[in-house]
């Protein structure tokens, strides 16, 4: 025998053993909805239950691990998917509110997916601006139209002049077509993939596809406990105003509390189907406004929820006719929480549990166990560092966040797992009127600091610090930042809140006029309360001499 033909059957035995090693290696399917909020899955909700809002999600969570204390660092879309891309924190990755965006050098995970010889695929709504750093994308311009959905796609021309349009298709179906056609005629089967499908719905203004219009026609949707009397031990000065004098202000509505934005008055001109024909927010007294606002608030979501999670059906349904359902890991979650009329609140955007918390289910029956559930402290900073892990790639030192992967095999947390999340949303009263925010949250505790200012320090709303004891009060009800009976606990969290701050890389120098406000009002002495007082009294006179200018609402700000 000569050399060459020793050669071959050694060649073959390599490329054997590398293809095996390759074929070994997991899929991973990342899917993320927009605004799907943990109260709207059926793995987690409480109100909703009965309304079996996911069947399909909720299989994921009986075949593998939910998540009870997964978190985002800033609610609100683009900051969330930034965190993802480069599990970094917004102030590391710059993207600190809906104008930010990633370029795509500096899109880590599909980058380090695509060198360990992943193909890559994004497809959905992506809202980072610039080029998906993907072998294929197929993705939404910005927010992106429920209907007639035009996709931004590779072509020849430069992005993002390339567009197709789904005419006459809802965006959950098309996006779930688009996810199909790739995996039909581009998936390469001699590869793992990374696949990113990520749905528009259920963002408002809700527009669901017409087979749904007749879905919970008829019923009478719970209501959150809430709803209508948010109990005074709710909130601060940041959030209600000296003497509740800011309660109209701060915060958009379901009912008309808010003049400027609530669903009572939104409603009549973007779903009047979902209302009696006489409705009439003038004459209707407030809570029959709430009640009849709030029940078609909660129709059109959960029919664009519903809509996702039937397309997810479709999706699955595939995945286990071509043999990919079980060696795929499959991770669902929301870009962030969303207010589903708890304290008669909508959107998302504060540091309270219903808009921080994100749902998170993890199905890898390859060494997941099924029903499982983890009360883990985990971010969306973390997710890249998971799913690399689970396809064997080293974490880069560029991403701040770690791989849970443990916790999903074992439910045991590693000894230095983190002890808290951190949290800080920077769009102080941008459209939806929420105060300029900071808080730290861990299993039994979440210390939120409004300082309320801009990025300039600017256009300032009473500062305040708010403590709630989330083992006896998990709604986040009753503040007791100055319960004596908390006093260790809060100075404890607050010394916490400022390691914790600069540990993530928010150490003040990025807008330091806005730093010198949080600075100013952190020990919350006698002087300070006194100030905010004056705040709120100047902010209540700008507000009322804004909104008289306007002659009431203003046109509520897309975002
Ligand atoms: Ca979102």
């Amino acid at each position: 025998m000569n050399k060459s033909t020793l050669l071959v059957p050694v060649v073959l035995a390599l490329s054997v053993l590398l293809g095996r090693a390759a074929d070994q290696r997991p899929n991973i399917l990342f899917i993320m909805s927009d605004d799907h909020t943990a109260q709207a899955v059926g793995a987690y909700a409480t109100v909703l239950k009965d309304l079996d809002p996911t069947p399909t999600i909720d299989t994921l969570a009986a075949e593998g691990m939910t998540f009870e204390n997964a978190f985002c660092t800033n609610a609100i879309c683009t900051p969330s998917r930034a965190c993802i891309i480069t599990g970094q924190y917004p102030h590391v990755n710059g993207v600190f509110d809906l104008r930010g965006n990633i370029p795509p050098e500096k899109q880590t995970l599909p980058i380090l997916f695509r060198e360990a010889g992943y193909q890559t695929a994004m497809i959905g709504k992506w809202h980072l601006k610039k080029e998906p750093n993907f072998d294929y994308y197929k993705v939404l311009p910005g927010q992106g139209k429920y209907f007639d959905t035009m996709f931004r796609i590779q072509g020849p021309r430069k992005w993002p002049q390339n567009t197709v349009t789904h005419e006459g298709q809802h965006s959950s179906d098309a996006i779930t077509d688009s996810t199909l056609e790739w995996f039909r005629n581009r998936r390469d089967p001699d590869k793992p993939f990374f696949l990113c499908h990520q749905y528009k719905a259920p963002h408002d203004y809700f527009e669901n596809a017409p087979r749904y219009q007749s879905y919970l026609r008829d019923v009478t949707i719970p209501e959150p406990p809430t709803l209508y009397d948010v109990p005074r031990t709710f909130g601060s000065i940041a959030t209600r105003g000296h003497e509740d004098e800011l309660m109209a202000h701060i915060g958009t509505s379901i009912g008309k509390r808010n003049p400027r934005r609530s669903y009572a008055v939104d409603l009549k001109e973007r779903f009047p189907e979902e209302l009696p024909s006489d409705y009439d927010v003038a004459k209707l007294s407030e809570r029959e406004t709430t009640r009849l606002a709030y029940q078609a608030y909660l129709r059109k979501y959960l029919r664009c929820v519903k809509g996702v999670d039937d397309n997810l059906k479709r999706l699955f349904d595939y995945l286990r006719k071509e043999g990919l359902y079980d060696n795929t890991v499959i991770i669902y979650t929301g870009d962030q929480g969303f207010w589903l009329g708890e304290n008669d609140y909508q959107d998302k955007r504060w540091a309270y549990d219903p808009s921080m918390r994100m749902p998170l289910i993890v199905r890898y029956p390859g060494s997941i166990r099924g029903g499982t559930r983890s009360d883990a402290i985990v971010e969306n900073v973390d997710f890249p560092a998971l799913m690399l892990d689970f396809a064997g790639i080293p974490r880069p030192s560029s991403m701040q966040g770690r791989s849970f992967k443990e916790v999903c095999e074992t439910g045991r947390e590693p000894a230095d797992w983190k002890k808290a999340a951190y949290y800080r949303y920077w769009m102080h009263m941008a459209h939806h009127d929420n105060p300029g925010e900071m808080a730290i949250r861990t299993k039994t505790h979440k210390l939120i600091y409004f300082y309320g200012a801009d990025y300039e320090g600017k256009n300032q709303t009473p500062p305040a610090w708010e403590l709630y004891d989330l083992s006896r009060d998990p709604s986040e009800l009753n503040n007791v930042y100055d319960d004596p009976a908390y006093a260790q606990v809060r100075e404890e969290l607050k010394e916490k809140l400022a390691r914790l701050r600069k540990d993530v890389g928010d150490d003040g120098s990025h807008y330091p006029a806005c730093e010198k406000i949080v600075q100013e009002f952190w020990d919350y002495d006698e002087g300070d309360r006194e100030k905010a007082i004056e705040i709120s009294h100047r902010f209540k006179a700008l507000r009322e001499a804004s909104l008289g200018s306007r002659e009431g609402k203003a046109p509520p700000q897309k975002n």
